[in-house]
C-alpha cells in the first residue's frame, strides 16, 4: 500500500522535469474544486503506454486522479506570451490550465499531462479558468481522428462533467462545464521561447533550449558545436511534416497562433478546428478569424511565419545566418511531405517514382468539382478491385463524379496503376485504410453528437463516434 492508496494514475512515476527548471518558467497553482465529477470519457488505448492496462484502473480512479486532483503536486500553470492574430500578447499564459505531471512512458519518452479547464491560475485575465463540455468533447474528437489518420498529435486521457452552468459568446449559454486532461509530448510553446526573449533574458532562453533538446531530441549531441542550429533544422523539418499531414487530412487548425505551436512539432490544442467538407482553400475554421489568417491554405506559410518568428529568441544562441539557411528548407520539406502524404491516401506512396502529377490532379479535380473531400478517399479504399487495372472505366465506376472534372484524374490513376503489379492491391488497400478514416469528422457530424449531449444526455452516437473513428 503506497502512500496515494491503490490508484494506478496517483502511483505512475512523475518525474519533475521542467519542475526542476526552476520558477522562472511557471506559477505553482491549486486546482479548482467542482460540485460533480462525471466521468464522460476515458482514452484506454492510451493506458498501455503508461504500462497500464484497463482493467486495473476503474473509472473511479480517472475521477480522484483527473476529477478531484487528489495526490499528485505541485501544479504548474506554465508562463507563455504569443503572437494572436499577428500581434504580440504579452498577457498569455495557462488561463485554464496547467502542467499536472510529466511521465516516462513504457516507450521511453517523456510525456506531459496537462489539464483544461482546471480553474483560474495568474494568467486567467477575468477569464473563468474552466472549459465548456462541448470544448471538450470537440478536442477528444479532434486529437482521436487526427491521431487514427497518422497525424502527430496529442491525445485526451480524459474528459470529466464538473456540474457547473458556464456562459460563452460562442455556444447557447448557460452551457455544462468539464475538465479534461490532454497527455502530449509538452506543453511548451513557441510561445514560451517568446515570453523569455521579451522580458530579456536569454539566460533563460538558453537553459529552457538545453532542456528541450535533451529531451524531445535526443538525436542531437548537447555537447556538439552546432546542436542549436540542428535543433532549429529538426524544428522546420518537424513543422514542414505536421502542416503537410494536416493538409493532406483536410485538417484546418483554425488559430495557428505562436501559443498552440509545440516545441516538438507535434499537434495540439483544438479549440475552433474544422475538416474542410470539400477542397476550398479559403475554407476557415474560428468564425472570430474575420481576416482569413488561418485559412486552410494559409496553414504552411503561417507555419513558416511562426517559425521565422521564433527566430528572435533564438538568435541570442543561433546564428541568423544558420536559421536562414534552416527556414530556406521549409518549403522543399513541405512539398515533398505533402506529396507523400497525399500519396498514402491514394494508397501509393512507396510503390511509384514521382507522384507529384498524381497529386496535382487529384486536388485538382476535387477542388473543380467541388466532391466532398473525405467522401472521394472512402470511396477510393472501398471500391477498388483487381478490375481497375483492366479497364479504366471501372475506376470509381460507382461513384458519382462529374466525368468533366474527374476524366483526366480517372487516366492518370489507371496509368499508375499499370506501373504497380495488381499483385499489391492488399498493399494499396492497407495504405488507404491507414491513412483515411470512414468517418469523417465534419461539423455536422459532430453538432449531431452534441445535440444528443445536450438535449437529451444521451451519450451513445459520442461513444459510437469514437468507436468508429478507431
Ligand atoms: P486558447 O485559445 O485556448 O489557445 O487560449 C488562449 C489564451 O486564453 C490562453 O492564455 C488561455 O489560457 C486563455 N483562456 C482561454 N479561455 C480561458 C478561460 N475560460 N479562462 C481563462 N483563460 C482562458
Ligand atoms: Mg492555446
Amino acid at each position: 500500500m503506497t502512500l496515494n492508496g491503490d490508484n494506478p494514475f496517483l502511483n505512475l512515476n512523475y518525474e519533475p522535469a521542467l519542475e526542476n527548471l526552476g520558477e522562472d518558467y511557471y506559477d505553482q497553482v491549486p486546482a479548482a474544486e467542482f460540485p460533480q465529477h462525471i466521468l464522460r470519457f476515458r482514452n484506454d488505448n492510451l493506458l498501455p503506454k503508461l504500462g497500464l492496462s484497463s482493467n486495473c484502473v476503474n473509472d473511479n480512479h480517472f475521477i480522484e486522479a483527473f476529477g478531484k486532483f487528489k495526490g499528485v503536486r505541485p501544479f504548474l500553470a506554465l508562463r507563455y506570451h504569443g503572437y494572436q492574430f499577428g500581434e504580440y500578447n504579452p498577457f498569455l499564459g495557462d488561463g485554464r490550465g496547467f502542467l499536472y505531471g510529466q511521465v516516462r512512458g513504457v516507450d521511453g519518452e517523456l510525456y506531459d499531462f496537462g489539464t483544461k479547464g482546471s480553474g483560474q491560475t495568474p494568467y486567467s485575465r477575468g477569464g473563468d479558468g474552466k472549459l465548456t463540455l462541448k470544448g471538450g468533447v470537440r478536442e477528444v474528437l479532434a486529437a482521436e481522428t487526427l491521431h487514427r489518420i497518422g497525424v502527430k498529435t496529442s491525445r485526451c486521457l480524459s474528459l470529466v462533467e464538473t456540474g457547473e452552468a458556464l456562459w460563452r459568446g460562442d455556444e447557447p449559454s448557460p452551457t455544462r462545464s468539464s475538465v479534461m486532461i490532454r497527455m502530449s509530448r509538452s506543453h511548451i510553446r513557441f510561445g514560451t521561447f517568446e515570453r523569455l526573449y521579451y522580458i530579456k533574458r536569454p539566460d533563460l532562453i538558453k537553459k529552457l533550449l538545453d532542456f528541450v533538446i535533451n529531451i524531445y531530441y535526443s538525436e542531437i549531441d548537447l555537447h556538439s558545436s552546432d546542436c542549436y542550429s540542428l535543433f532549429y533544422q529538426e524544428l522546420v523539418k518537424r513543422h514542414a511534416q505536421l502542416t503537410a499531414q494536416w493538409m493532406a487530412a483536410g485538417f484546418c487548425h483554425g488559430v495557428l497562433n505562436t501559443d498552440n505551436m509545440s516545441i516538438t512539432g507535434e499537434s495540439f490544442d483544438y479549440g475552433p478546428y474544422a475538416f474542410i467538407p470539400t477542397y476550398d482553400p479559403n475554407f476557415t475554421a474560428a468564425y472570430f478569424d474575420y481576416g482569413k489568417r488561418y485559412a486552410y491554405k494559409n496553414q504552411p506559410l503561417i507555419v513558416r511565419v511562426n517559425l521565422e518568428m521564433l527566430q528572435l529568441p533564438l538568435m541570442t544562441i543561433i546564428s541568423p545566418g544558420s536559421l536562414e539557411t534552416a527556414l530556406n528548407n521549409f518549403d522543399d520539406y513541405y512539398q515533398s511531405a505533402y506529396t507523400q502524404e497525399m500519396l498514402k491516401k491514394l494508397g501509393l506512396s512507396g510503390l511509384i517514382e514521382n507522384g507529384n502529377e498524381l497529386v496535382e490532379v487529384t486536388i485538382d479535380a476535387l477542388k473543380k468539382s467541388q466532391f466532398p473531400y473525405h467522401q472521394f478517399f472512402i470511396e477510393i479504399m472501398t471500391q477498388i478491385n483487381q478490375g481497375w487495372w483492366e479497364d479504366e472505366s471501372t475506376i470509381l465506376e460507382n461513384s458519382n463524379l462529374p466525368e468533366i472534372h474527374w476524366k483526366n484524374w480517372r487516366k492518370l490513376y489507371y496509368q499508375t496503376l499499370r506501373k504497380i503489379s495488381p499483385d499489391e492491391i492488399d498493399e494499396i488497400i492497407k495504405q488507404m485504410n491507414e491513412f483515411n478514416s470512414k468517418v469523417p469528422l465534419l461539423r455536422p457530424q459532430i453538432e449531431s453528437v452534441w445535440e444528443a449531449i445536450a438535449n437529451e444526455n444521451n451519450w451513445q452516437p459520442f461513444n459510437e463516434l469514437v468507436s468508429k473513428i478507431r
